[in-house]
């Protein structure tokens, strides 16, 4: 049987996603869709999107996914459940294998996989999330103005992200696991220089509290194997993202954390034809709308990409 070929195959269905599929469909390569393991991405598991421009009242995340999908849908877009488990970039058309069984061939490729929060791991961090635990404190620290709140981990993203929230929040506990931070030296100055910061060395996090919402944490000290409850109305997890890269890693080229490297200004990877979006190549803003403008660009670069190609087949057959 000959395999299914299509033009333009996404693969992934966040912002990045859904609006490269907006784009490829309105301009008629009637793109396949493949939504993988999260349906609608990591805005799926936020509650309130108050800085997406274009919604003065701000929109749940869920909700939001739906109307990037229908205007996807209105368009023509191919949308389909389902997760590529396979890629094979060395010649083309690309191949791809859906379900580890399934093969298409794609003229294009945009891989807006995302990536996904890590966690540390605790019955009562994965309970309370959406209500006072959060894995992103530019969407979601607006909401505990001028409350408490923790924030866990040692790297540039923690330390930037306590420091936004100390300009919001009434009191940021920092919980650091070891007796120094990761986080480059400057950010860690913007850290000790918060005066509304308290730093907790040597410690680990026991369980976040709290029944519907969180309204504390209990922490230990891993020297003295003290144990302390923090009042906090907020707990926020910043201990690194992955990016959802992996089955692409014997083709495209990455950074040493999985973030797919695109020519500066493009959405152009090292494979011709090939085009990444949103957060699986970017670990530094990782915001809907940035995703949302990368998907554009992989759609524009798709539709080039495939232009030059027809012409290139014409050429040949002349
Ligand atoms: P990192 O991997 O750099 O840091 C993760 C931090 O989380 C580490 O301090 C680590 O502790 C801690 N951690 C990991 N697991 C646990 C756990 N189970 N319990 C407690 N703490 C834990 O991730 P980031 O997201 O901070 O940064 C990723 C990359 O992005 C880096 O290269 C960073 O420089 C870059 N970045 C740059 C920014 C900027 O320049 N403005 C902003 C944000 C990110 P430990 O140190 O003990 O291993």
């Amino acid at each position: 049987m000959a395999k299914e070929r299509v033009k333009v195959l996404i693969v992934g269905s966040g912002p990045a996603g859904f609006t490269a599929a907006i784009y490829a469909a309105r301009a008629g390569m009637k793109p396949v869709l493949y939504q993988g393991g999260q349906p609608g991405g990591q805005l799926t598991i936020t509650t309130d999107v108050e800085n997406y421009p274009g919604y003065p009242d701000g929109i749940m995340g869920p909700q939001m996914m739906v109307d990037f999908q229908k205007q996807a849908e209105r368009f023509g877009t191919d949308i389909r459940s389902g997760m590529i488990t396979g890629a094979d970039f060395s010649g083309w058309p690309h191949k791809v294998t859906v379900d580890n069984k399934e093969e298409i061939e794609a003229e294009s490729v945009i891989i807006s996989t995302g990536a996904s929060a890590k966690w540390l791991g605790l019955e009562s961090e994965q309970r309370l999330n959406g209500r006072g635990v959060s894995a992103c404190a530019v969407c979601d620290g607006f909401f505990f103005r001028g409350q408490d709140v923790a924030i866990v981990g040692a790297g540039d993203t923690a330390a930037e992200e306590a420091t936004y929230l100390s300009k919001l929040v009434s009191k940021v506990y920092m919980l650091v696991r070891r007796d120094e931070m990761r986080a480059s030296k400057i950010m860690q100055q913007r850290v000790m220089n918060a005066p509304n910061i308290e730093v907790l060395w040597n410690t680990e996090t026991v369980e976040v509290q709290g029944d519907d919402e969180v309204n504390g944490v209990k922490v230990r000290n891993t020297e003295t194997g003290e144990e302390r409850e923090l009042p906090v109305q907020g707990f926020f997890v910043a201990i690194g993202h992955k990016p959802n890269t992996d089955i692409f890693k014997d083709y495209i080229d990455m950074d040493d954390a999985g973030y797919i490297k695109t020519i500066p200004g493009t959405s152009k990877t090292n494979v011709p034809g090939v085009f990444a979006t949103g957060d699986a190549q970017d670990k530094n803003y990782r915001q809907a709308v940035t995703a949302a403008g990368s998907g554009c660009m992989g759609a524009l670069d798709a539709e080039r990409f495939i232009a030059e190609k027809e012409v290139e087949m014409q050429e040949a057959a002349v």
